[in-house]
C-alpha cells in the first residue's frame, strides 16, 4: 500500500488556509470510505480509523500489530456526540467532559449498540476523547464520522510524538500520514473508569489524580498503575485496561531503572556505564538536568528538569526512539516520583523496562 503524507502544520509559515482545507477534507474522506489516517492530537499522533466499522478496526489491529482484546479510544469533535456512542453517561461523567474537554481525559463509559465490538476490544465500555488540536478536530468533523485510534506506532514501541516516528512504523501499512508538525505533550491520555461505583484511574496522564478529584471528589487509582513489579499486581489479576497487560512502550535496548538517593543511584549507574564499556556495549543513561554532571561515560542524555515535569513527560518517547537509532545496547533511568505528572512518567517508564527496578 502506497501511504500518502500530507502537511497540515497550522504553526508553519506556509501555511495556506485553502490547501489545509483540501488536505484535511481528503483525509477525512479517507478514513470515511474506510481507509487509515495517522493524525496528531495534543497528546501523541493517534492511527484513526472509523470507530462504527468493523473492518476499519481490524486495519487498525493489523497495521499496528495490536492484539485484538486491546481497545481503541473513540475520538469525537464534540461533547454531544458522546450521547451517540455511550449510554447510562452518570452526572459526574458529564461534568469531566465539561471539565476537560477536549483534553487529554479518556472517559470509559457504557457502550453503545453501534459501537462494534471490534472497536472495544470485545467490551461492553467504550473509551471516549475528544481531543486539544485543529487538525484532529477537523479531520473528526471532515470523517464525519467517530474516529477509532490508538496510538500511531507499531505495538509494542514507543508512542509517536512526531509525523517521522509514525511514518518509521507505518510507511506502507497504511493509507495516509497527516503531519501537524510535534505533539504539545508527548504522553498519551488519562484513562478514567466512570462505569462502577468509585471512579478509577486505569492510566495516568497528563490530567492528574489531585485535578480530577476536584471536580468529582473521590477518585482511585487502579493498582496496576503505580505497581512496581509483576508480583505487585497479582498473578491472578485481570488490569481493567487490557492495554495495561502488555509490554508496551519499550525500547530495542535492556532498560534498567535504579531508585533510591540521588547519590546511589548516581553511583551505581557509573557502575553500570563502566561494566558497559570494558565489554565493549553502547550504554546510554536517561538523567534530568539537575543530575546530568553526575555520570561519566556513555550517552548521557537529560530528559528535562524536575522542577517542571511537563519537560520529562515531553521528551520520554522521542528520547526512547533517538536510543533506538543510537543502537545502545543498555538504558539506565532514573526514577520519578508517582505524584502529579511524574506517576505518569513513572507508570510508563516502569512499563519500558519491563519491571526491572534495582533499589539502591
Ligand atoms: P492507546 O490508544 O494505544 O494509547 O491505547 C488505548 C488504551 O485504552 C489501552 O490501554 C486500552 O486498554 C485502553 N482502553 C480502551 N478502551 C477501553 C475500555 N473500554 N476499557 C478499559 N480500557 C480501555
Ligand atoms: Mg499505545
Amino acid at each position: 500500500m502506497d501511504t500518502i503524507i500530507v502537511k497540515a502544520d497550522l504553526s508553519n509559515e506556509w501555511y495556506v488556509p485553502e490547501v489545509w482545507e483540501k488536505n484535511m477534507s481528503h483525509a477525512g474522506r479517507v478514513i470515511r470510505e474506510g481507509g487509515l489516517v495517522a493524525f496528531p492530537t495534543e497528546t501523541v499522533y493517534g492511527l484513526g480509523g472509523n470507530a462504527l466499522d468493523k473492518r476499519a478496526a481490524e486495519k487498525i489491529y493489523r497495521a499496528k500489530g495490536r492484539p485484538s482484546d486491546n481497545p481503541l479510544i473513540v475520538h469525537i469533535s464534540r461533547i454531544s456526540q458522546a450521547e451517540n456512542i455511550a449510554v447510562n453517561i452518570s452526572h459526574d461523567a458529564r461534568r469531566l467532559m465539561e471539565e476537560f474537554w477536549p483534553g487529554p481525559l479518556t472517559i470509559i463509559l457504557d457502550k453503545a449498540d453501534i459501537v462494534p465490538k471490534e472497536t472495544t476490544g470485545g467490551l461492553d465500555t467504550v473509551a471516549l476523547r475528544m481531543p486539544n488540536h485543529p487538525v484532529a478536530l477537523k479531520l473528526i468533523e471532515e470523517a464525519g464520522v467517530p474516529v477509532a485510534a490508538p496510538s500511531a506506532n507499531l505495538s509494542g514501541k514507543p508512542s509517536p510524538t512526531t509525523a517521522g516516528h509514525v511514518a518509521e512504523d507505518m510507511m506502507g501499512r497504511i493509507n495516509m500520514i497527516v503531519d501537524g508538525g510535534a505533539v504539545a505533550i508527548g504522553i498519551e491520555s488519562t484513562i478514567i473508569d466512570m462505569t462502577g461505583a468509585v471512579p478509577t484511574i486505569l492510566r495516568p496522564g497528563f490530567v492528574t489524580v489531585e485535578m480530577l478529584k476536584k471536580v468529582i471528589g473521590a477518585v482511585e487509582v487502579d493498582k496496576a498503575v503505580d505497581a512496581k513489579s509483576i508480583e505487585e499486581i497479582g498473578g491472578d489479576y485481570r488490569p481493567k485496561a487490557p492495554g495495561m497487560k502488555y509490554r508496551h512502550y519499550a525500547p530495542k535496548a535492556e532498560l534498567i531503572m535504579f531508585e533510591g538517593s540521588v547519590e546511589n543511584v548516581a553511583a551505581a549507574i557509573n557502575r553500570k556505564l563502566k561494566e558497559a564499556e570494558k565489554n565493549g556495549k553502547k550504554a546510554a543513561v536517561i538523567c534530568t538536568d539537575e543530575t546530568e554532571s553526575l555520570y561519566k561515560n556513555g550517552c548521557i542524555k537529560s530528559i528535562g528538569t524536575r522542577a517542571e515535569e511537563e519537560t520529562i513527560a515531553y521528551n520520554l518517547y522521542h528520547l526512547l526512539r533517538e536510543f533506538d537509532d543510537m543502537e545502545v545496547d543498555y538504558i539506565y533511568g532514573e526514577t520519578f516520583y508517582g505524584t502529579g505528572l511524574g506517576q505518569a512518567v513513572m507508570n510508563r517508564l516502569i512499563k519500558a523496562a519491563g519491571y526491572r527496578l534495582e533499589q539502591v
